[in-house]
């Protein structure tokens, strides 16, 4: 079996405009986790905010298994048209990774169902220990009991999201606060993982732990059988019986269920 096709999408706004970015991402942070992405033996292309569409046209995403988005200051600027083709694909079967302040993006926001741009922040430079609490989750394979970040922006709780369906990694800061750093999702038949480090101006990216976290977020995320595009509709198809129905003596009132248009 072929490892899963991954795009990584990126803002691409502070390593343009901040030259202390630009020197730790100089490929962007898109580049640099597609390098190493690539590495590991994945397709992989990358897509930025400027582009056409996002660079998130239906043909890029036809031939994505799975996706990475970090975005911090233009979540607003992203089309809902093009947040609306992301997130049919995502509960077709897309996998779906959201990074750091991806927290408060729109498609983040649409799987969530709740205002999950709210958190506690501080922009320190203080470290973090992120806690692995299922030491068993495919996620989380490869890596000890935590590892440190040594410099990483502060998120605290209470992170505005709904329970997780599972919380594969706790972040806890040297100011105090913890936080819900890895946290597993499924909307249809798309799995979704967003994990929290990553802030711009410290190279997170480059760590070798957070690397294998996002190579295994991959994996986890890939689509399980193929990608049924069109079961995310309503469907008022009427059901053929599993088995063969007695006669219940019911008769269903003729044009009940028309929809009225
Ligand atoms: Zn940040």
């Amino acid at each position: 079996m072929s490892l899963p096709r991954v795009t990584v999408w990126n803002e691409f706004i502070h390593e343009n405009e901040h030259e202390a970015v630009r020197a730790i991402y100089p490929e962007g942070i898109h580049g640099c986790i597609a390098a190493f992405l690539k590495e590991a033996g994945h397709e992989v292309q990358t897509a930025v905010l400027s582009q056409p569409e996002h660079g998130l046209t239906q043909e890029v995403l036809d031939r994505t298994d799975v996706l990475i988005w970090w975005g911090h200051v233009a979540h607003q600027k992203v089309d809902d048209e093009v947040v609306e083709r992301v997130w049919r694909r995502v509960v077709a079967g897309m996998g779906l990774i959201v990074l750091h302040s991806g927290h408060a993006s729109k498609i983040f926001r649409k799987v969530c169902g709740t205002p999950s741009g709210f958190l506690r922040w501080r922009e320190a430079g203080e470290s973090e220990v992120v806690w692995v609490v299922e030491p068993s989750h495919p996620i989380a394979r490869g890596l000890g009991p935590n590892f440190v970040l040594p410099h990483e922006e502060m998120y605290g709780e209470r992170f505005n999201i709904p329970a997780p369906d599972e919380l594969v990694f706790l972040g806890w800061f040297e100011g105090g606060e913890v936080f819900r750093s890895g946290c597993t999702f499924r909307r249809g038949r798309g799995r979704i993982f967003y994990f929290q480090p990553g802030h711009e101006t410290f190279p997170t990216y480059h760590q070798k732990e957070v690397q294998q976290v996002i190579k295994n977020a991959v994996l986890w995320a890939a689509p399980q059988d193929e990608i049924r595009v069109g079961t995310e509709e309503v469907s008022y198809t009427p059901a053929e019986p599993v088995m063969k129905l007695r006669d219940t003596g019911f008769r269903a009132v003729e044009g009940l269920h028309d929809i009225k248009k």
